[in-house]
């Protein structure tokens, strides 16, 4: 950060009259600006900044400089699979062959559409289903989809009594926010004291109202849920379907597959688990997989190989429309790009050094912090807060909180894990490495943590204090979400 201009506090660059552009004369013979007319001319000046090149320049590379990203450290966001995404992705989806108008008719856009049908395939044989669509914007708008499917599926047979759907407690937020748009009733089923869920407490809400289930696997704890063949008997047995939240894909990429597991639709998150650059609320992509029998409620328009050559199929059975076009293009080419790098051989790679990579801090940071579920994790893994020795005890009336070591964290140039989610206990931090990043700097991260652990114990106020080194300092969370300023004056 360039802090001569920051520290100063100096943030209105504009001076009136300076211009940072030259542009020509109007070339159009015997035209006049004024010749538009008083309707359609400025009676005041645009209310646009005047700077010069070089201070625009500066503004922004600083603006940037105060950003944290992934290309700037460690981010251990759980639940998010902040990985590295190859710059080469960046590059290949920009090629100016895929810079197509959307309204290109079929047959002259048949690079694309045999791209996102390859892509569409791969990930059917990723997860063991029969068909994709790539429509979706995002893993929340592919749970939507997802469900959509299942309630065609129900409506089809003409069984229309099916109006809720089973969640578990410790799902993804999006979960029953996806289901209430959907327009189904939300029945929780609780989990075990192991974090997976409690298949004693599923046997009753199942019955003739229960369009399905949803579950994510491995769970929001980073668990495996090891009963799924139970629960899915149990689920199909009553005529509900059962859908797979597929957004953290990581560690079971080319390990087990969700189809094979029993799931009927799923959704999986291209901008997490295929290297999409994400975080900053950017274009998603959430495609959604079904099991053989289901392809034809997937949404409009579907992309099929028809007599030599690749066409846009509408089906009647079809739900219907949920994007615009084939979705979020680039993100599919991005995805197509990293999955042919890492080809066949090297998918299943990736998975297992996300839980090793997940499985080496989770045991070496557990003389420090609390570790509720002490099992061998997937690609993340939760603790509750600093184990009381480290002035963490939820029950003292001073101690130190999840919050006070995520804000210390971004000091020491970490972004912070996910804290207070999933809810099951008070000072959740749940904490994702990913497969990509070197020992050198999980063991950097494993020092800090410990260091902070070290200085809760000997001054916590440094601590309820932090951050100290940031453009921002702590902010007032609820104020910032309720009374958010966009504009400086
Ligand atoms: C991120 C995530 C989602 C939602 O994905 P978005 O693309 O942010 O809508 C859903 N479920 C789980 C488990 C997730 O981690």
């Amino acid at each position: 950060m360039n802090r001569t201009y920051y520290g100063k506090l100096i943030f209105e660059l504009s001076k009136h009259g300076r211009v940072g552009y030259s542009l020509p004369q109007c070339e159009i013979k015997g035209y006049q600006l004024e010749d538009l007319g008083a309707t359609y001319l400025r009676q005041t000046e645009p209310l646009l900044p005047e700077c010069d090149e070089l201070t625009v320049v500066r503004h922004y590379t600083n603006m940037s400089n105060n950003n944290f990203g992934v290309d700037t450290g460690f981010y251990p966001l759980g639940s998010c699979t902040m990985k590295y995404n190859p710059k080469l992705n960046e590059e290949l989806c920009q090629l100016p062959g895929f810079n197509l108008h959307p309204m290109t008719p079929a047959q002259y856009a048949q690079g694309s559409l045999k791209l996102y049908d390859e892509v569409q395939k791969t990930l059917a044989e990723i997860a063991g289903l029969s068909r994709f669509t790539l429509n979706p914007y995002a893993g929340a708008h592919g749970e939507l989809t997802g469900l959509m499917v299942i309630r065609s599926y129900h409506i089809s047979r003409g069984d229309t009594q099916r109006t809720k759907i089973i969640v578990p407690d410790s799902a993804h937020g999006t979960n029953p926010a996806s289901a209430a748009v959907c327009g189904l009733q939300i029945v929780e089923v609780k989990s075990l004291a192991d974090g997976t869920v409690d298949v004693e407490a599923l046997k009753p809400l199942l019955g003739p109202d229960i369009a399905g289930m949803m579950m994510t696997n491995p769970n929001t704890l980073g668990l495996f849920e090891t009963k799924i063949p139970e629960i899915a008997k149990l689920v199909h047995e009553c005529g509900g379907l059962m859908y797979y939240d597929g957004a953290n894909l990581n560690p079971m990429l080319g390990v087990c597959r969700p189809g094979d597991m029993g799931f009927d639709v799923m959704h999986i998150n291209l901008h997490k688990t295929f290297s999409t650059p994400h975080g900053g609320g950017g274009p998603g992509s959430g495609p959604v997989g079904v099991r053989k029998g289901l392809e034809q409620f997937l949404p409009n328009p579907q992309v099929v190989k028809g007599e030599g050559c690749y066409e846009l199929h509408c089906d009647d059975e079809s739900l219907g429309y949920i994007s615009f076009f084939l979705g979020n293009f680039g993100i599919i080419i991005r995805a197509y790009a990293y999955l042919l790098s890492l080809g066949k051989e090297n998918i299943p790679l990736a998975g297992k050094l996300s839980v090793l990579n997940a499985n080496y801090i989770k045991e070496s940071l557990r003389s420090h912090y609390n570790l509720p579920i002490d099992t061998i994790c997937k690609h993340e893994f939760v603790f509750d807060g600093l184990r009381e020795e480290y002035g963490g005890d939820h029950h003292a009336a001073e101690h130190v909180t999840t919050l006070d070591v995520a804000k210390r964290l971004l000091d020491y140039g970490f972004h912070a894990p996910t804290i207070y989610f999933p809810l099951l206990f008070h000072e959740a931090m749940m904490i994702e490495p990913t497969e990509t990043e070197s020992k050198e700097t999980l063991d950097d991260f494993i020092a800090v943590m410990k260091q902070i652990a070290e200085e809760a114990k000997a001054d916590p106020q440094l601590l309820k204090t932090s951050p100290h080194d940031t453009p921002v300092r702590r902010m007032d969370d609820v104020k910032a979400v309720k009374e958010p300023h966009f504009t400086y004056k």
